[in-house]
Protein backbone atom coordinates (compact mmCIF):
# COMPACT_ATOMS: atom_id res chain seq x y z
CA UNK A 1 0.00 0.00 0.00
CA UNK A 2 1.64 3.01 -1.28
CA UNK A 3 1.42 6.00 1.16
CA UNK A 4 -0.19 9.68 -0.40
CA UNK A 5 3.10 11.41 -0.85
CA UNK A 6 3.37 14.41 1.53
CA UNK A 7 6.55 16.45 1.49
CA UNK A 8 6.96 19.43 4.46
CA UNK A 9 10.05 22.40 4.10
CA UNK A 10 10.75 22.52 8.04
CA UNK A 11 13.13 25.99 8.08
CA UNK A 12 13.77 27.09 11.23
CA UNK A 13 13.44 30.93 11.47
CA UNK A 14 16.61 31.97 12.57
CA UNK A 15 17.18 34.58 10.26
CA UNK A 16 16.90 35.13 6.43
CA UNK A 17 16.11 31.85 3.97
CA UNK A 18 19.54 30.61 2.41
CA UNK A 19 19.98 30.15 -1.19
CA UNK A 20 20.23 26.46 0.07
CA UNK A 21 17.38 25.85 2.14
CA UNK A 22 15.40 27.73 -1.20
CA UNK A 23 16.86 24.11 -3.35
CA UNK A 24 15.43 21.89 -0.56
CA UNK A 25 12.02 23.38 -0.53
CA UNK A 26 12.08 23.72 -4.38
CA UNK A 27 13.23 19.48 -4.52
CA UNK A 28 10.27 19.20 -2.11
CA UNK A 29 7.79 21.20 -4.15
CA UNK A 30 8.89 19.91 -7.36
CA UNK A 31 8.67 16.39 -6.37
CA UNK A 32 5.15 16.82 -4.54
CA UNK A 33 3.82 18.12 -7.73
CA UNK A 34 5.17 15.72 -9.40
CA UNK A 35 3.58 13.18 -8.05
CA UNK A 36 0.17 14.69 -7.06
CA UNK A 37 1.22 15.07 -3.45
CA UNK A 38 0.99 17.47 -1.19
CA UNK A 39 4.05 19.98 0.03
CA UNK A 40 3.94 21.41 3.59
CA UNK A 41 5.67 24.42 4.94
CA UNK A 42 6.48 24.06 8.98
CA UNK A 43 8.66 26.06 11.37
CA UNK A 44 10.93 24.74 13.35
CA UNK A 45 11.20 27.66 16.21
CA UNK A 46 12.22 25.31 19.45
CA UNK A 47 15.37 26.65 19.29
CA UNK A 48 14.27 29.80 21.56
CA UNK A 49 18.07 31.30 22.07
CA UNK A 50 18.49 31.20 17.76
CA UNK A 51 15.11 32.35 16.72
CA UNK A 52 14.46 35.38 14.98
CA UNK A 53 11.19 37.17 14.89
CA UNK A 54 11.09 38.43 11.47
CA UNK A 55 12.57 35.27 10.38
CA UNK A 56 9.03 33.91 9.55
CA UNK A 57 8.22 36.86 7.59
CA UNK A 58 11.28 36.43 5.88
CA UNK A 59 10.99 32.60 4.54
CA UNK A 60 7.49 33.22 3.68
CA UNK A 61 8.25 36.64 1.59
CA UNK A 62 11.09 34.24 -0.36
CA UNK A 63 8.80 31.27 -1.01
CA UNK A 64 6.14 33.78 -2.28
CA UNK A 65 8.28 35.33 -4.50
CA UNK A 66 9.84 32.38 -6.23
CA UNK A 67 6.22 30.89 -6.26
CA UNK A 68 6.56 28.19 -4.37
CA UNK A 69 3.32 28.24 -2.29
CA UNK A 70 2.71 26.14 0.04
CA UNK A 71 -0.30 23.14 -0.35
CA UNK A 72 -0.22 23.01 4.26
CA UNK A 73 1.05 25.20 6.82
CA UNK A 74 1.94 28.48 7.41
CA UNK A 75 1.49 30.63 5.34
CA UNK A 76 0.44 34.43 4.45
CA UNK A 77 -3.35 33.77 4.73
CA UNK A 78 -4.95 30.64 6.42
CA UNK A 79 -3.94 27.46 4.47
CA UNK A 80 -6.24 23.86 4.75
CA UNK A 81 -4.67 21.52 6.77
CA UNK A 82 -6.02 19.12 9.39
CA UNK A 83 -2.85 18.20 11.41
CA UNK A 84 -1.80 21.74 12.92
CA UNK A 85 -1.04 24.04 13.41
CA UNK A 86 2.25 24.14 11.56
CA UNK A 87 4.42 26.25 14.13
CA UNK A 88 6.18 23.70 16.52
CA UNK A 89 5.83 26.30 19.70
CA UNK A 90 2.55 25.79 19.08
CA UNK A 91 2.58 22.40 19.78
CA UNK A 92 4.44 21.31 22.90
CA UNK A 93 1.79 19.60 24.14
CA UNK A 94 2.19 16.68 21.44
CA UNK A 95 6.23 16.08 22.40
CA UNK A 96 5.51 15.77 26.30
CA UNK A 97 2.66 13.67 25.71
CA UNK A 98 5.08 11.81 23.61
CA UNK A 99 8.08 12.39 25.97
CA UNK A 100 5.92 11.25 28.86
CA UNK A 101 4.75 8.00 27.76
CA UNK A 102 8.22 7.20 26.70
CA UNK A 103 9.21 7.78 30.09
CA UNK A 104 6.94 5.51 31.63
CA UNK A 105 7.47 2.90 29.81
CA UNK A 106 11.28 2.98 29.98
CA UNK A 107 12.70 4.43 27.27
CA UNK A 108 13.46 8.10 28.33
CA UNK A 109 14.59 9.68 31.42
CA UNK A 110 14.96 13.20 33.78
CA UNK A 111 18.55 13.66 33.43
CA UNK A 112 19.50 15.35 36.61
CA UNK A 113 23.78 15.90 35.70
CA UNK A 114 24.32 19.31 36.24
CA UNK A 115 25.84 21.32 33.45
CA UNK A 116 29.65 21.01 35.75
CA UNK A 117 29.56 17.42 36.28
CA UNK A 118 28.38 17.29 31.98
CA UNK A 119 31.90 19.48 31.59
CA UNK A 120 33.80 16.92 33.90
CA UNK A 121 32.45 13.88 32.31
CA UNK A 122 33.42 15.48 28.38
CA UNK A 123 37.25 16.41 29.81
CA UNK A 124 37.45 12.85 31.26
CA UNK A 125 36.62 11.34 27.61
CA UNK A 126 39.33 13.93 25.94
CA UNK A 127 41.71 12.91 28.37
CA UNK A 128 40.98 9.63 27.37
CA UNK A 129 40.95 9.97 24.00
CA UNK A 130 37.20 8.59 23.44
CA UNK A 131 34.45 10.15 21.75
CA UNK A 132 31.76 11.65 24.53
CA UNK A 133 28.46 9.60 24.55
CA UNK A 134 26.64 10.01 27.45
CA UNK A 135 24.53 7.29 28.82
CA UNK A 136 22.10 6.36 31.89
CA UNK A 137 24.75 5.04 33.77
CA UNK A 138 26.49 9.02 34.10
CA UNK A 139 23.27 9.81 35.81
CA UNK A 140 24.13 10.96 39.61
CA UNK A 141 22.65 9.21 42.09
CA UNK A 142 19.63 11.23 43.24
CA UNK A 143 18.40 8.57 46.25
CA UNK A 144 14.47 9.16 47.22
CA UNK A 145 14.66 12.97 45.28
CA UNK A 146 11.20 12.94 42.88
CA UNK A 147 11.48 16.63 41.58
CA UNK A 148 11.70 16.67 38.39
CA UNK A 149 10.70 20.20 37.68
CA UNK A 150 13.21 22.47 34.97
CA UNK A 151 15.18 18.65 34.20
CA UNK A 152 15.48 17.84 30.82
CA UNK A 153 14.52 14.30 29.53
CA UNK A 154 16.87 12.23 27.71
CA UNK A 155 16.05 9.11 25.41
CA UNK A 156 17.64 5.77 26.74
CA UNK A 157 19.14 4.50 23.73
CA UNK A 158 18.89 0.75 23.73
CA UNK A 159 21.94 -2.06 22.83
CA UNK A 160 21.93 -3.11 18.85
CA UNK A 161 22.27 -1.18 16.28
CA UNK A 162 20.32 1.33 13.67
CA UNK A 163 20.18 0.73 10.20
CA UNK A 164 18.65 3.29 7.81
CA UNK A 165 18.65 3.96 3.87
CA UNK A 166 18.99 7.39 2.07
CA UNK A 167 17.20 7.38 -1.26
CA UNK A 168 20.00 9.10 -2.61
CA UNK A 169 23.04 7.71 -0.76
CA UNK A 170 22.18 3.94 0.27
CA UNK A 171 22.15 2.47 3.79
CA UNK A 172 23.67 3.46 6.73
CA UNK A 173 24.39 0.94 9.89
CA UNK A 174 25.52 3.06 13.64
CA UNK A 175 26.10 1.16 16.47
CA UNK A 176 23.80 2.08 19.17
CA UNK A 177 26.18 2.60 21.69
CA UNK A 178 27.70 5.67 19.93
CA UNK A 179 24.36 6.98 19.86
CA UNK A 180 24.59 9.01 23.18
CA UNK A 181 21.17 9.57 25.12
CA UNK A 182 20.53 13.10 23.34
CA UNK A 183 18.13 15.03 25.02
CA UNK A 184 14.40 15.02 23.63
CA UNK A 185 12.95 17.59 26.08
CA UNK A 186 15.35 20.55 27.20
CA UNK A 187 15.16 22.05 30.85
CA UNK A 188 12.78 24.95 29.18
CA UNK A 189 10.10 22.50 28.18
CA UNK A 190 10.94 22.72 24.69
CA UNK A 191 11.62 19.76 22.32
CA UNK A 192 15.19 19.54 20.63
CA UNK A 193 14.48 19.28 16.71
CA UNK A 194 15.54 15.78 16.89
CA UNK A 195 12.78 14.58 18.82
CA UNK A 196 10.15 17.30 17.34
CA UNK A 197 11.00 16.85 13.67
CA UNK A 198 9.88 12.85 13.94
CA UNK A 199 6.86 13.81 16.36
CA UNK A 200 5.78 16.02 13.62
CA UNK A 201 6.83 14.07 10.33
CA UNK A 202 5.00 11.30 12.02
CA UNK A 203 1.87 13.36 13.21
CA UNK A 204 1.95 15.07 9.75
CA UNK A 205 2.09 11.58 7.72
CA UNK A 206 5.07 13.23 5.98
CA UNK A 207 5.95 10.21 3.52
CA UNK A 208 9.28 11.31 2.35
CA UNK A 209 11.68 13.64 4.35
CA UNK A 210 14.01 15.66 1.55
CA UNK A 211 17.01 17.97 2.99
CA UNK A 212 20.17 18.48 3.20
CA UNK A 213 22.80 15.89 3.93
CA UNK A 214 23.87 18.03 7.23
CA UNK A 215 20.83 15.99 8.40
CA UNK A 216 22.50 12.79 7.59
CA UNK A 217 24.73 12.44 10.92
CA UNK A 218 21.33 12.96 12.98
CA UNK A 219 19.05 10.09 10.67
CA UNK A 220 19.89 7.61 12.50
CA UNK A 221 18.76 8.92 15.88
CA UNK A 222 15.62 9.52 14.39
CA UNK A 223 15.15 6.40 12.59
CA UNK A 224 16.04 5.03 16.26
CA UNK A 225 13.33 7.20 17.71
CA UNK A 226 10.30 5.84 15.53
CA UNK A 227 11.61 1.88 15.38
CA UNK A 228 11.30 2.99 19.11
CA UNK A 229 7.82 4.67 19.72
CA UNK A 230 7.19 1.82 16.91
CA UNK A 231 5.68 4.13 14.27
CA UNK A 232 6.90 3.72 10.40
CA UNK A 233 9.53 5.36 9.00
CA UNK A 234 9.47 8.23 6.03
CA UNK A 235 11.63 7.56 3.47
CA UNK A 236 14.78 9.72 3.60
CA UNK A 237 16.47 11.48 0.27
CA UNK A 238 19.37 14.28 1.55
CA UNK A 239 20.52 16.41 -0.82
CA UNK A 240 24.53 16.92 -2.33
CA UNK A 241 26.12 20.26 -0.70
CA UNK A 242 26.51 23.45 -2.22
CA UNK A 243 29.74 24.20 -2.36
CA UNK A 244 31.17 27.73 -2.92
CA UNK A 245 32.77 28.90 -6.63
CA UNK A 246 36.32 27.10 -5.70
CA UNK A 247 34.86 24.08 -5.30
CA UNK A 248 35.93 23.39 -1.77
CA UNK A 249 34.19 24.41 0.58
CA UNK A 250 30.30 24.80 1.70
CA UNK A 251 28.69 28.18 -0.20
CA UNK A 252 28.50 31.02 2.80
CA UNK A 253 28.53 34.71 2.67
CA UNK A 254 32.21 35.01 1.80
CA UNK A 255 31.24 33.65 -1.43
CA UNK A 256 28.73 36.44 -2.18
CA UNK A 257 24.87 36.91 -1.84
CA UNK A 258 23.24 33.78 0.21
CA UNK A 259 19.93 35.77 1.40
CA UNK A 260 17.29 34.98 -1.63
CA UNK A 261 15.97 38.43 -0.72
CA UNK A 262 19.11 39.90 -1.79
CA UNK A 263 18.39 38.01 -5.64
CA UNK A 264 15.48 39.75 -5.50
CA UNK A 265 16.50 43.39 -4.89
CA UNK A 266 19.53 42.56 -7.53
CA UNK A 267 16.71 41.93 -10.16
CA UNK A 268 16.92 38.22 -10.66
CA UNK A 269 13.96 36.65 -11.85
CA UNK A 270 12.34 34.00 -10.04
CA UNK A 271 11.72 31.91 -12.58
CA UNK A 272 15.64 32.17 -13.62
CA UNK A 273 16.94 31.64 -10.09
CA UNK A 274 14.40 28.32 -9.84
CA UNK A 275 15.46 27.06 -12.96
CA UNK A 276 19.57 27.60 -11.62
CA UNK A 277 18.65 25.51 -8.27
CA UNK A 278 17.06 23.24 -9.74
CA UNK A 279 20.00 21.87 -11.35
CA UNK A 280 22.20 22.19 -8.16
CA UNK A 281 22.03 18.69 -7.74
CA UNK A 282 19.71 17.43 -10.02
CA UNK A 283 20.18 16.66 -14.08
CA UNK A 284 17.38 15.49 -16.15
CA UNK A 285 19.92 13.64 -17.69
CA UNK A 286 20.52 15.57 -21.40
CA UNK A 287 22.27 18.48 -21.83
CA UNK A 288 18.93 21.14 -21.58
CA UNK A 289 19.76 23.87 -19.30
CA UNK A 290 16.35 25.82 -19.79
CA UNK A 291 13.54 24.52 -17.97
CA UNK A 292 9.78 25.78 -17.57
CA UNK A 293 8.34 24.98 -14.43
CA UNK A 294 5.63 22.52 -15.83
CA UNK A 295 9.02 20.61 -17.38
CA UNK A 296 10.51 20.91 -14.29
CA UNK A 297 7.86 19.26 -12.39
CA UNK A 298 7.24 16.78 -15.13
CA UNK A 299 11.30 15.52 -15.72
CA UNK A 300 11.86 15.74 -11.81
CA UNK A 301 12.53 12.52 -10.14
CA UNK A 302 14.48 11.53 -6.69
CA UNK A 303 16.15 8.90 -8.73
CA UNK A 304 18.24 11.68 -10.54
CA UNK A 305 18.99 13.49 -7.75
CA UNK A 306 23.03 13.13 -7.95
CA UNK A 307 25.36 12.11 -4.55
CA UNK A 308 28.27 14.85 -5.32
CA UNK A 309 28.28 18.09 -4.14
CA UNK A 310 27.14 20.69 -6.45
CA UNK A 311 29.35 24.08 -7.14
CA UNK A 312 27.35 27.23 -7.13
CA UNK A 313 28.53 29.53 -10.22
CA UNK A 314 26.91 32.40 -10.02
CA UNK A 315 28.35 33.52 -13.82
CA UNK A 316 25.94 30.49 -14.71
CA UNK A 317 23.27 32.09 -12.92
CA UNK A 318 23.70 35.46 -14.45
CA UNK A 319 23.72 34.07 -17.83
CA UNK A 320 20.78 32.30 -17.20
CA UNK A 321 18.82 35.31 -15.97
CA UNK A 322 20.09 37.09 -18.85
CA UNK A 323 18.52 33.94 -20.67
CA UNK A 324 15.20 34.52 -18.88
CA UNK A 325 15.71 38.50 -19.43
CA UNK A 326 16.48 38.44 -23.44
CA UNK A 327 14.01 35.58 -24.38
CA UNK A 328 11.38 34.74 -21.88
CA UNK A 329 9.65 38.18 -21.48
CA UNK A 330 7.69 40.39 -23.82
CA UNK A 331 9.22 44.02 -24.14
CA UNK A 332 6.02 45.03 -22.42
CA UNK A 333 6.85 42.30 -19.65
CA UNK A 334 10.31 43.68 -19.04
CA UNK A 335 9.46 46.78 -18.97
CA UNK A 336 7.07 46.55 -16.26
CA UNK A 337 10.29 44.41 -14.80
CA UNK A 338 12.95 47.16 -14.71
CA UNK A 339 10.48 49.91 -13.53
CA UNK A 340 11.73 49.36 -9.84
CA UNK A 341 14.94 49.44 -11.07
CA UNK A 342 15.26 53.28 -13.10
CA UNK A 343 14.02 56.50 -12.26
CA UNK A 344 10.18 56.98 -13.33
CA UNK A 345 11.21 60.27 -15.47
CA UNK A 346 12.55 58.03 -17.76
CA UNK A 347 9.19 56.75 -18.80
CA UNK A 348 7.76 59.72 -19.88
CA UNK A 349 8.45 59.33 -23.67
CA UNK A 350 7.40 56.14 -24.00
CA UNK A 351 8.56 55.26 -27.47
CA UNK A 352 12.35 57.06 -26.53
CA UNK A 353 12.27 54.48 -23.66
CA UNK A 354 11.97 51.42 -26.12
CA UNK A 355 14.47 52.95 -28.75
CA UNK A 356 16.69 52.70 -25.96
CA UNK A 357 15.73 49.48 -24.34
CA UNK A 358 16.06 47.64 -27.74
CA UNK A 359 19.85 48.81 -28.20
CA UNK A 360 20.74 47.80 -24.85
CA UNK A 361 18.08 44.97 -23.38
CA UNK A 362 20.35 41.90 -24.71
CA UNK A 363 23.15 43.31 -22.31
CA UNK A 364 21.07 43.44 -19.16
CA UNK A 365 21.31 40.40 -16.97
CA UNK A 366 20.36 41.55 -14.19
CA UNK A 367 17.40 44.20 -13.86
CA UNK A 368 19.53 46.47 -11.62
CA UNK A 369 21.91 46.39 -14.38
CA UNK A 370 19.55 48.88 -16.29
CA UNK A 371 19.99 52.04 -14.45
CA UNK A 372 23.93 52.15 -15.49
CA UNK A 373 23.27 50.70 -18.89
CA UNK A 374 20.49 52.56 -19.70
CA UNK A 375 21.37 56.11 -18.32
CA UNK A 376 23.96 57.50 -21.08
CA UNK A 377 20.68 58.10 -22.62
CA UNK A 378 18.61 59.81 -20.13
CA UNK A 379 21.39 62.04 -18.43
CA UNK A 380 23.84 64.66 -19.72
CA UNK A 381 26.87 62.71 -19.66
CA UNK A 382 29.95 63.49 -17.31
CA UNK A 383 33.07 63.62 -19.54
CA UNK A 384 36.56 62.38 -18.02
CA UNK A 385 38.71 64.24 -19.63
CA UNK A 386 41.99 62.15 -19.29
CA UNK A 387 39.67 59.19 -21.15
CA UNK A 388 39.01 61.58 -24.26
CA UNK A 389 42.88 62.73 -24.79
CA UNK A 390 44.20 59.01 -24.13
CA UNK A 391 46.20 59.06 -27.22
CA UNK A 392 45.41 62.62 -28.73
CA UNK A 393 45.35 65.77 -27.69
CA UNK A 394 43.13 68.37 -26.76
CA UNK A 395 43.39 70.37 -30.07
CA UNK A 396 43.39 67.49 -31.68
CA UNK A 397 40.32 65.89 -30.72
CA UNK A 398 38.43 69.75 -30.52
CA UNK A 399 39.10 69.80 -34.27
CA UNK A 400 37.50 66.53 -35.16
CA UNK A 401 34.69 66.94 -33.23
CA UNK A 402 33.85 70.35 -34.79
CA UNK A 403 34.48 68.96 -38.16
CA UNK A 404 31.69 66.33 -37.11
CA UNK A 405 28.99 68.83 -35.95
CA UNK A 406 29.37 70.78 -39.41
CA UNK A 407 29.22 67.39 -41.20
CA UNK A 408 26.18 66.43 -39.12
CA UNK A 409 23.90 69.15 -39.11
CA UNK A 410 22.35 68.55 -42.22
CA UNK A 411 22.68 64.42 -42.08
CA UNK A 412 19.13 62.63 -42.38
CA UNK A 413 20.86 61.24 -38.96
CA UNK A 414 19.78 57.77 -39.81
CA UNK A 415 22.25 54.70 -38.90
CA UNK A 416 23.72 54.39 -41.99
CA UNK A 417 23.48 58.06 -43.12
CA UNK A 418 25.78 58.93 -39.97
CA UNK A 419 27.82 55.23 -40.70
CA UNK A 420 28.81 56.95 -44.24
CA UNK A 421 29.50 60.76 -43.12
CA UNK A 422 31.93 59.94 -40.46
CA UNK A 423 33.73 57.82 -42.59
CA UNK A 424 34.32 59.66 -44.88
CA UNK A 425 35.59 62.64 -42.52
CA UNK A 426 38.04 59.62 -41.22
CA UNK A 427 39.31 59.21 -44.36
CA UNK A 428 39.40 63.01 -45.44
CA UNK A 429 41.42 63.40 -41.96
CA UNK A 430 43.67 60.45 -42.58
CA UNK A 431 42.75 58.82 -38.64
CA UNK A 432 42.53 55.83 -38.24
CA UNK A 433 38.54 55.02 -37.82
CA UNK A 434 38.89 53.09 -34.43
CA UNK A 435 40.94 56.28 -32.99
CA UNK A 436 38.21 58.97 -34.26
CA UNK A 437 34.69 56.83 -33.37
CA UNK A 438 36.91 56.22 -29.82
CA UNK A 439 37.02 59.96 -29.24
CA UNK A 440 33.62 60.43 -30.63
CA UNK A 441 32.32 57.25 -28.29
CA UNK A 442 33.81 59.07 -24.87
CA UNK A 443 32.62 62.76 -26.58
CA UNK A 444 28.69 61.63 -26.68
CA UNK A 445 28.69 59.21 -23.67
CA UNK A 446 31.54 59.16 -21.06
CA UNK A 447 32.02 55.99 -21.86
CA UNK A 448 34.21 53.35 -23.90
CA UNK A 449 31.92 50.52 -24.24
CA UNK A 450 29.04 49.35 -26.49
CA UNK A 451 26.45 50.05 -27.74
CA UNK A 452 27.40 50.87 -31.28
CA UNK A 453 28.24 53.89 -32.21
CA UNK A 454 26.00 54.96 -35.10
CA UNK A 455 23.12 53.95 -33.10
CA UNK A 456 24.32 55.77 -30.20
CA UNK A 457 23.92 59.11 -32.33
CA UNK A 458 20.80 58.33 -34.17
CA UNK A 459 18.49 57.22 -30.39
CA UNK A 460 20.04 60.13 -29.24
CA UNK A 461 18.65 62.12 -32.42
CA UNK A 462 20.34 65.07 -33.98
CA UNK A 463 19.72 67.49 -31.08
CA UNK A 464 21.09 65.88 -28.31
CA UNK A 465 24.08 64.80 -29.86
CA UNK A 466 25.46 67.82 -31.30
CA UNK A 467 24.41 69.14 -27.80
CA UNK A 468 26.99 66.95 -26.32
CA UNK A 469 29.74 66.98 -28.75
CA UNK A 470 29.54 71.41 -28.34
CA UNK A 471 29.76 71.05 -24.70
CA UNK A 472 32.42 69.10 -24.94
CA UNK A 473 34.65 71.29 -27.27
N1 LIG B 1 14.71 22.84 10.99
C1 LIG B 1 15.69 22.16 10.22
C2 LIG B 1 16.44 23.23 9.42
O1 LIG B 1 16.45 24.33 9.79
C3 LIG B 1 14.98 21.19 9.31
C4 LIG B 1 15.71 19.94 9.06
C5 LIG B 1 14.80 18.92 8.45
O2 LIG B 1 14.29 19.18 7.35
O3 LIG B 1 14.61 17.88 9.04
O4 LIG B 1 17.06 23.02 8.44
Amino acid sequence: MNKPIRVRFAPSPTGFLHVGGVRTALFNYLFAKANGGKFILRLEDTDRERFVEEGVMQIIESLDWLGLRPDEGVWLEELEGEHGPYVQSKRLNHYSSYANDMIKSGQAYYSRTSPEQLEALKAEAVLAKRPFVYNYAMEPDFGSDSDTKGLPIRLKVPEGSTNWTDEVRGSFDTKNVLIDDFIIIKADGYPTYNFANVIDDHLMNISHVIRGDEFISSTAKHALLYDMLGLSRPAWVHLPPILGPDGTKKLSKRDGDVNVLDYKAKGYLPEALLNFLSQLGWNDGTTQEIFSPEELIAKFSIERIQKSPAVFDAQRLDWMNGEYLRNKLTEEEFIEHIKPYIPAGWLEDPDYFKSVLRLDRDRIKRLDEAKYIMEIFFETPIIDKQLLHKKDDASTVAGWIAKTIAALEGNQFTHDSIEATLREIAAEMKVGAGQYFYVLRVALTGRTEAPGLFDIFSTLGRDESLKRLKAVI
